[in-house]
């Protein structure tokens, strides 16, 4: 099947053809002849299925076929809801990019920075609209937005939307928009509550329903790593090692465990950032640009921030921290093996967190490969005071740590001592930074230069 065979009209087909896709996804192939019908579609699919594509080139082309006089200042004719701004800043993009060739308005609001831009741009005329429903409210209670001429709703990853709280605005926002619209909601799992609010939004829906989870979950490689609490941060920087892990995004539960693993990874010399609510909008965009063009390889992110990231070719997801519930599991992984690619999912199980495990593994009806072997596997009181060292690039073999004087041609030092002399060289990384050298790491067949506070080792 081809996008031509989809019905799409030329102008969108060349931005498509320009975007490098030939083969429509099996939900674009599912979605877009339904909507392209007018009928109300009620899809589970999760991001990486190309779903943003199946919602936004339907309403492109009902929008540009219905245009009548595109000097006339436009009125809001299609809005989608999303609940992040970086998936609301993807949607945006997607938009803009399969509507290059339409002339179209396609802007997106959202809350964290300042609205004024926001006003200015909605002054002016919008036919799409993106938002998140905080300031798409706030806005409206302004006088800034009206809703009477929208035609098309998408609501997207509205299970994230329900679990953020979202849901009241949802509805309140739903009800200035006429009756008479086409409305789709996406949703990544569809639990009854989903299903409610699907029930009172959409006029006899068409289910839509692709890439189940066990099929991510098949081109997704798994691996479980038990280990200590004190030593998640020791054995992330072993695997960080590898030169493989190219484009790497670790999850934390906290704001707090995200600051924190990034100050600890920034004193071994892993360049890396955080992307978190508390963070400024401004700071999140430009670290996330940073990690989409590879300038940065290790990203620390929190659940919401992280949601709907939508990055190409991201080779590993690490779960530094197991998430609270399965679903969340399955999103997170999902950031990797994106668009037919293989990924890889890493996930570190500390003995607080068997209860998790235990529920994700129920929830994907697999049990997660445990890698057995590896510097900090659960040791007993005595053997950890017995130090390990690291093998370069390799996660599977465990070595006794060898005398100091050893140390020149390890990729890393850590032992089981390592988490007081990280604290001690946290504490030293300030005096110490000017006397900064200069170590030579290499991993199977890649080598870098870190640079490390001095220690003694
Ligand atoms: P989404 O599920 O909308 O977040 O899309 C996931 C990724 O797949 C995005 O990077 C899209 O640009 C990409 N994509 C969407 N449709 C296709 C397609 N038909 N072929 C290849 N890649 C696609």
């Amino acid at each position: 099947m081809t996008f031509k065979e989809l019905n799409i009209i030329t102008p969108i087909l060349q931005a498509i053809e320009h975007e490098g896709y030939e083969i429509p996804s099996p939900i674009q192939q599912q979605a877009i002849p339904m909507l392209l019908e007018g009928k109300d579609i009620l899809g589970s699919a999760q991001t990486g299925t190309g779903k943003t594509l199946a919602f936004a080139v339907p309403i492109l082309q009902g929008l540009y076929q219905q245009q009548t006089n595109p000097s006339i200042k436009p009125h809001i004719q299609a809005l989608i809801l999303a609940p992040t701004r970086e998936l609301a800043e993807q949607i945006k993009e997607s938009f803009r990019n399969y509507g290059k060739n339409l002339n179209l308005k396609i802007e997106v609001i959202y809350g964290g920075v300042s609205q004024r831009n926001q006003e200015i741009a909605l002054k002016k005329g919008v036919d799409v609209l993106i938002a998140t429903p905080g300031r798409l409210m706030d806005l409206m209670n302004q006088g800034f937005i009206h809703l009477d001429h929208v035609k098309y709703l998408v609501l997207d990853e509205a299970d994230r939307m329900l679990d953020m709280g979202f849901i009241r605005d949802v509805r309140k926002i739903v009800s200035f928009i006429p009756e008479q619209r086409q409305t789709a909601l996406f949703s990544a799992t569809v639990p009854k509550d989903i299903l409610d609010l699907a029930n009172s939004l959409l006029k006899d829906p068409i289910r839509v329903a692709v890439t189940p989870v066990e099929t991510t979950l098949e081109i997704i490689k798994q691996s479980l790593y038990y280990v200590s609490k004190k030593e998640k941060t020791n054995l992330l920087i072993d695997l960080l090692v590898n030169p493989k892990m190219a484009s790497v995004l670790v999850f934390t539960r906290t704001k707090h465990g995200a600051n924190k693993l990034v100050k600890e990874l920034l004193s071994y010399g892993v360049k890396t950032e955080a992307i978190h609510g508390n963070k400024s909008q401004n700071h999140r965009l430009k670290v996330l640009n940073e990690f989409k063009e590879r300038k940065l390889r290790v990203l620390v992110a929190t659940d919401i921030a992280a949601r709907g990231i939508d990055i190409d070719e991201l080779s590993h997801v690490i779960n530094y921290d197991l998430p609270e519930t399965p679903e969340t599991y399955i999103h997170r992984i999902g950031r990797t093996g994106r668009a037919g690619l293989s990924g890889e999912a890493i996930s570190f199980c500390h003995k607080d967190e068997l209860n998790l495990l235990k529920a994700i593994e129920k929830h994907i009806m697999q049990t997660i490969p445990v890698v057995k072997e590896h510097h900090f596997a659960k040791q007993d009181e005595t053997a950890s005071s017995k130090q390990h060292t690291q093998q370069s690039g390799s996660s599977q073999t465990t070595q006794k740590k060898k005398p100091t004087s050893t140390y020149k041609h390890q990729n890393r030092v850590y032992g089981s001592s390592s988490q007081k002399k990280r604290q001690n060289d946290s504490k030293n990384h300030k005096q110490s930074s000017e006397n900064n050298h200069k170590r030579e790491h290499h991993s199977g067949n890649k080598s870098y230069t870190k640079h490390q506070p001095t220690k003694k080792r």
